[in-house]
């Protein structure tokens, strides 16, 4: 293979396959800051290497089980208080609703989000889920992917830091599960920075996290928020870290990269976005470290350049929803799946549906959600076009 224009030794060393350090990945950052082209072009290279000329995406539901959060992260909007609008927790009957209704719009996958054990700071969540017969959220949420999964969607929760044991009750009905590692470095948890009132976002505390599901055979899907007051550097051991777990355990199914957006009732309103280009930089690192991952950004938090991503080593566009919002950043709603489509195309790739679990982690999966799986899938392990479309 050509050498690339830029003169790094380690560049090159991940072209020819081999594995680069943390200081290989500190110099190339450092290197690519005034002349970021030749990573970006050795991203490329590997994505297409390992993901040809596919990109993927994942037609969902969202359902937001509730809005209370016991914690505090100063970036955001989601975690509502009790004397808010968006406080009620998701109904059964609502679950088993969202559910028909994003089956017969042909939906593979209901997401499950939470905020982090709402039932521990507010009597409102705890009485509710006692009332309705749960001690917990997470035992809520047991319940709630059951109902998905009878109406034939496929669940994938996120509820925060779930423990080893509630992984395992989830795992029955989940055919995977995330959590956003966000960025491994203790000082983002320090007084004044985005984490200080948030003891879950704790990185040891997120890894444990990450840990136990590979210990569970749990394939995770992971990710870093970029721009909240990180060092570059930061970002690099953080994706070093996930490295190591997936190493370990085999069970990274993916690394969502999400740039920060201020939203206007948060504490980090006036900070500014993640700078594109830095951001880009980000992405080509997290593909030069970890060459065969799955790396996603969300389309609509990139609405006018989304598709260039595609050049810097991304293979994946999310969970897409042709139904419901994105709670989690409500100000940006998903771009149309035809859109996407359009546009991936433009860039030279071509959509295809995946599951919730992507093709590669299927023999993760339990035999019983395989098989519900295999009346949708292709012989590739993806969703049928017929059926998607
Ligand atoms: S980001 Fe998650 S953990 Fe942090 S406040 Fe929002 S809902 Fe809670």
């Amino acid at each position: 293979m050509s050498r690339l224009v830029l003169n790094s030794e380690s560049l090159n060393k991940v072209l020819e396959g081999k594995e680069i350090s943390k200081n290989d990945a500190y110099q190339i950052y450092k290197i690519s800051t005034d002349y970021p082209s030749a990573l970006f072009q050795a991203a490329q290279i590997l994505r297409n290497k390992n993901h040809s000329n596919l990109v993927t995406f994942s037609k969902k539901a969202f359902f937001n089980i509730v809005n209370l959060c016991r914690d505090t992260c100063s970036y955001c909007t989601y975690k509502a208080e009790p004397n808010e609008s968006k406080l009620s927790m998701m109904a059964k009957s609502e679950v088993l609703q969202l559910s028909k209704l994003a089956k017969k719009h042909h939906c593979v996958e209901a997401l499950f989000v939470t905020g982090e054990r709402p039932e521990q700071k507010y009597s409102e969540a705890k009485n509710w889920l006692k009332s309705n017969g749960y001690q917990s959220t997470a035992e809520y949420l047991v319940h709630c992917s059951e109902i998905a999964l009878s109406e034939g969607l496929f669940p994938h929760t996120n509820a925060g830091n779930l423990t080893k044991s509630e992984m395992k009750n989830l795992k029955k009905t989940n055919v995977s599960m995330g959590v956003m590692l966000e960025n491994v470095s203790q000082r983002l948890s320090e007084k004044n920075m985005p984490h200080n009132l948030a003891p879950s976002k704790n990185p040891k505390a997120r890894l444990q996290v990450l840990e136990n599901a590979g210990i569970l055979g749990i394939p995770m899907t992971t990710g870093l928020l970029v721009g909240i007051g990180e060092t570059p550097f930061e970002i690099i051991d953080s994706i070093f870290a996930i490295k190591k777990i997936h190493n370990k355990f085999g069970n990274i199914q993916e690394i969502i990269l999400q740039n920060f957006q201020p939203k206007p009732d948060t504490a980090m309103k006036d900070f500014p976005s993640t700078q594109e280009n830095y951001f880009k930089m980000i992405v080509a690192l997290t593909r030069i470290i970890i060459p065969q991952m799955n790396i996603q950004i969300p389309p609509n938090l990139s609405p006018n350049s989304y598709q260039s991503f595609l050049s810097v080593g991304i293979n994946d566009w999310g969970g897409v929803s042709p139904l419901t919002p994105d709670y989690v950043n409500p100000e940006f709603s998903w771009p149309e799946i035809t859109k996407i489509e359009n546009n991936s195309e433009k860039a030279g790739f071509k959509l295809k549906a995946r599951f919730p679990v992507y093709p590669e982690f299927f023999n993760f999966v339990n035999p019983e959600l395989k098989e519900k799986m295999s009346a949708i899938k292709d012989d590739d392990n993806l969703v049928m076009e017929r059926y998607w479309k």
